[in-house]
């Protein structure tokens, strides 16, 4: 599995984003285990874009991703240059970018450390991870509930047919929304919700793009034109419920897509690492660009 993306490396990317005078970071909740829910700001235009990675422990690959496109959207703001022509100067004039690398900083510590680093949960993700070996397939939060399955909308029907109770991956949970990982997002969301969200997952190289046909018309141009440039598959419709992104659309009809990065088992090898970053950043950089 190689070295995994932890959240001591996601700190020391934290840290050296913040140097920049192009950012802004705030903390915009904490993890069951207190570690703090990162959000990055660029720019102030008017048309707000929002990426968020690592909502499961095991696609902490989308995390590393995201924590390198925008050190490099940085830098490039930094030494006023351009990305396809486009100036990122002018760019962020239009545009603002939120970004929440680690959703789920407790469940990526798990898949990387073991329970070890699991403090007082130790004994109950030994339990809710058995029968596995390892904490490889571990998806949810520290206390075995699924943050991707939290949403309201459609959550009924995800607990009417997921597990029943607490374990590594798909349980939604005893309610929506209980959880201090997803709330936050929740929260985020409602205070200002975005115009175009982005959720990375891994794995598949598909984008999802509609719930209940509620997604803009819009959405189906964009999603080809994010296909055109990272060669990832759209998807319209796909029976999930109480995801992010479906409620994102459920709620606001507005455009909500989650990305499936890279192809293969979670985690994903990191000898395909750099393939899957030069997709993804295309097509993060094209989210950037209204229309
Ligand atoms: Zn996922």
């Amino acid at each position: 599995m190689g070295k995994g993306y932890d959240t001591n490396l996601l700190n020391r990317d934290m840290e050296k984003c913040l140097r920049s005078p192009f950012v802004k970071g705030e903390v915009i909740g904490v993890s069951l285990l207190k570690k703090p829910l990162h959000l990055l700001t660029i720019g102030n235009g008017p048309f707000l874009v929002h990426w968020n990675g690592g909502f499961h422990g095991n696609e902490w690959v989308t995390s590393r991703i995201l924590m390198e496109i925008v050190l490099e959207l940085l830098e490039l703001l930094d030494k006023n240059e351009a990305w396809n022509g486009n100036s990122l100067k002018d760019l962020f004039k239009q545009v603002r970018l939120q970004v929440v690398p680690m959703v789920n900083p407790d469940g990526v510590d798990l898949v990387i450390h073991g329970e070890d680093k699991a403090a007082s949960y130790q004994e109950l993700v030994k339990q809710l991870n058995y029968p596995n070996r390892t904490y490889s397939s571990w998806k949810a939060n520290i206390r075995g509930i699924d943050l991707n399955k939290q949403f309201p909308s459609g959550w009924e029907i995800e607990r009417n047919r997921k597990p029943a109770y607490p374990t590594f991956r798909d349980f939604p949970g005893y309610g929506p929304l209980t959880e201090p990982e997803s709330k936050a997002m929740a929260q985020l969301i409602i205070k200002e919700p975005a115009d175009r969200l982005l959720c990375f997952h891994s794995q598949g190289e598909v984008i999802y793009y509609g719930y209940s046909n509620k997604q803009p018309k819009v959405s189906e141009d964009v999603v080809k034109k994010f296909q055109r440039v990272s060669g990832y598959e759209p998807v319209r419709t796909f029976d999930s419920h109480a995801g992010l992104k479906d409620w994102f659309i459920d709620r606001y009809q507005k455009e909500g897509y989650t990305v499936e990065v890279g192809r293969g088992v979670n985690p994903l090898p990191l000898s395909q690492y750099d393939k899957n970053l030069e997709k993804v950043k295309r097509l993060a950089f094209q989210s950037l660009i209204r229309g």
